[in-house]
């Protein structure tokens, strides 16, 4: 088994420069797993409400996701409610339902708890925690988390940061959580915390990858217009650990590769609303657009 990703699947309603969606697909798993699809086997875990449409996991499925981890719960959906201003790097949450997620008890079903590689994406650090302990071995393990746990859940947070390989977060994030302004030294101080490798994702002017060894600064991919900037960090979390998850050696070459397809990923699910876009990539268009990405970046 590839991946296994445990995170939300939502009901986002979202705001930007470029119009308005009312009650859309998202959530952290949704994204992920719609993006790492390309790279390798991914199933979710998560819960979703009554209020869920089949019709929305039978999507899911018929794009090779594995959902029997998925459970339908009494309740309603997670929801989300967002607004993107001028600066489209920045969200402002307007509201967050947890609803159906905070009743929720990750059981892995047996078929799935030899995942090689486990990303903890944005969900109550304390849940991440549960479905960490329940996978066997995983070769790697990563996580992402977001502002609203760092406050409201931070030890938590902290226990479960010792455990994982690769951690991603945007840049006022590792602010927060590292309590440093400047990003090398927030990178080192969360290097400390436990993992090997940080990634610090700064909207459309890219991301930062450190290493023990090493730095990596990759620009976003140059694009004329971004529509809806939600799921960015989820895709390009499944551009990066799909690449890397199928690599045999994960050494600094494959990590920088990984970088850089997760950048790929996340400028497409970028271009439109919700999950739209990802719905009709296609691999050959990632491919392509990596290819170009080497061509703007090379100096
Ligand atoms: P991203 O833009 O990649 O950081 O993630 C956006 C997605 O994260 C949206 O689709 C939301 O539904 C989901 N999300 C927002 N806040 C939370 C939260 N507190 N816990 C879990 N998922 C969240």
């Amino acid at each position: 088994m590839g991946i296994l990703v445990i995170g939300s699947i939502a009901f986002d309603s979202v705001e930007t420069p470029f119009g308005k969606r009312n009650e859309v697909l998202g959530g952290s798993a949704t994204f992920f797993s719609l993006s790492a699809r390309f790279f390798d086997t991914v199933s979710i875990v998560a819960c979703v409400g009554e209020d869920f449409p089949g019709r929305m996991l039978a999507m899911l499925r018929s794009k090779g996701i594995g959902i029997d981890g998925v459970e339908v719960l009494k309740g309603r959906t997670f929801r989300w409610k967002a607004r993107y201003g001028a600066d489209m790097n920045i969200a402002r949450t307007l509201a967050t339902h947890l609803n159906v997620f905070s009743e929720f008890v990750p059981k892995i079903p047996a078929h799935l708890a030899g995942a090689r590689t486990l990303f903890l994406a944005n969900i109550d650090p304390s849940l991440q925690d549960d479905v960490l302990r329940q996978v066997r071995r995983p070769r790697l393990v990563a996580c992402d988390t977001m502002n609203f746990w760092i406050t409201h859940k931070r030890k938590a947070l902290r226990r479960l940061i010792r455990k994982v390989d690769i951690i991603l977060l945007n840049d006022s994030e590792a602010k927060q959580l590292s309590g440093e302004e400047n990003l090398l030294k927030a990178a080192k101080a969360i290097r400390r915390m436990g993992p090997e490798i940080i990634v610090i994702k700064k909207g459309e002017h890219g991301v930062l990858l450190s290493t023990r060894g090493s730095h990596l600064l990759a620009p976003a991919y140059l694009l004329e217009s971004i529509r809806d900037p939600t799921g960015a960090g989820d895709s390009f979390a499944g551009g990066m650990l799909g690449y890397l998850g199928r690599h045999r050696r994960i050494d600094e070459q494959a990590v920088r590769r990984s970088v850089i397809y997760g950048t790929i990923v996340a400028s497409f699910a970028v271009e439109d609303f919700s999950v739209r876009r990802l719905l009709t990539l296609r691999k050959s268009d990632i491919v392509n657009r990596y290819r170009d990405f080497c061509r703007i970046t090379r100096f």
